[in-house]
């Protein structure tokens, strides 16, 4: 489930709009509204997924009690009726089912204790069909996501077996059974240079398989060339006119979000993409990492490891701040406050700083912005007519 869990341009139904900002209280500590953590399980994973960044699968669970710990210390960096955002990472998460179940109960219990709010996702692979498993796919208080890439020939170019077969029978199997089940989720789409073109096709597929939302998200670690780009453009096009027949039932993230924006519906604050300062992400190993997409095999050598380790202290208050933009393009931008290249995770795996985003986020950004406006302008002029 690596690649598919924090793309940027996030779902609408998630938690993946606004940041999280830190709120001073009256005895002078400076507490969150809402704090994100998101536990990697562990490194092991059923697929070999061929665009997998996050390196060698190995069964190296997290320690529950190193889990307890880490909802411990993100509770703590809450102020009064805040809200913790916890998320559950791998490698698969749902082969760590028992232990994730333990850490949910353990985080339902706390939170109440505290009088905290609290949110709960994860995204997984949905090839695990244990009964352990199913209970949580079918908590109605899980956020869940399946990945699959749109059209089974699509998926099964990268989402594979450990012999190499695709996975997308399997994987459909679940998302047939999360659709009868009634439960609200999304369906994760890796987009690649080599599957962009067929994105439309995918999106049809799955709406015809039930799935209302849906959250396309680019594969920042491999090279897009110009030609590359430019299919993307032309991809969010067409995705945008089936979103546009497929309202208000059909959600694709890249629109609600952008629509939401330039209607300025208030959009929910999330601690997504505080990047270390209101949000951090713990390795099984209890290292600390500012976005669960940069634990990697969460090697000593990893830059982006965060000081400290989870049990030496007893909050998350003290990780640094966050970094502005640094793209000069940005600052002079018509469309910057619509720009969501605030993600830093997305923007150091692109350019290496994670102030700076590239050219194919701003062209993402940019295209899926003027595809939402012209949707909403010609409705508007429908309804006018
Ligand atoms: S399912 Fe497994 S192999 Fe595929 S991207 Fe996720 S962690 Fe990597
Ligand atoms: S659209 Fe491009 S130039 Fe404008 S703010 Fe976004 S990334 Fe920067």
């Amino acid at each position: 489930m690596a690649l598919e869990m924090t793309q940027n341009m996030g779902g609408s139904s998630g938690w993946l709009l606004g940041t999280s900002h830190m709120v001073g209280s009256p005895d002078g500590v400076t507490l969150y509204p809402r704090f994100g953590l998101v536990l990697m399980l562990t490194h092991a994973c059923n697929l070999r997924c061929t665009y997998c960044y996050t390196g060698a699968k190995f069964g190296r669970p997290m320690p529950e009690h190193l889990g307890r710990r880490a909802i411990d210390r993100a509770l703590a960096s809450l102020e009064p009726g805040g809200t913790l955002e916890l998320g559950f990472f791998g490698g698969e998460p749902l082969l760590a089912a028992g232990l994730l179940s333990g850490l949910l109960a353990y985080a339902r219990e706390r939170a109440a204790e505290q009088d905290a709010c609290l949110r709960t996702g994860l995204t997984t692979n949905g090839t695990i069909g244990t009964a352990e498993a199913w209970r949580i796919l079918l908590d109605p208080e899980v956020d869940v996501a399946v990945s699959h890439d749109g059209l089974p020939c699509e998926h099964n170019r990268h989402r594979q077996w450990e012999c190499g077969c695709g996975t997308s029978a399997r994987v459909l199997r679940t998302v047939k059974r999360l659709v009868r089940s009634g439960e609200d989720f999304r369906v994760v789409m890796v987009v690649r240079p080599d599957t962009v073109d067929m994105l439309p096709a995918g999106i049809q597929f799955l709406r015809s398989l039930g799935v209302r939302q849906m959250e396309p998200s680019l594969d920042l670690w491999t090279r897009w060339s110009s030609d590359d780009v430019l299919a993307l453009e032309d991809a969010v096009q067409r995705c945008a006119a089936i979103w546009r027949g497929g309202l208000p039932d059909l959600s694709i993230s890249w629109f609600d979000e952008k629509a939401a924006r330039l209607a300025g519906v208030p959009t929910g604050e999330t601690a997504r993409c505080s990047f270390g300062s209101g949000e951090v992400a713990v390795a099984p190993s209890g290292a600390l990492y500012p976005c669960e997409r940069l634990i990697g095999e969460d090697t000593a050598c990893n830059p982006m490891r965060l000081p400290g380790c989870v049990p030496d202290g007893d909050d998350f208050l003290a990780l640094g701040p966050a970094s502005p933009c640094t793209r000069p393009a940005c600052k002079v931008c018509s469309v910057a406050d619509l720009c969501n290249t605030d993600c830093r995770c997305s923007n150091y795996v692109r350019t290496g700083d994670p102030a700076r985003p590239d050219g194919l986020l701003c062209a993402l950004n940019r295209s899926c912005m003027e595809a939402t406006a012209r949707v909403i302008g010609a409705a508007d002029a429908e309804d006018e007519a």
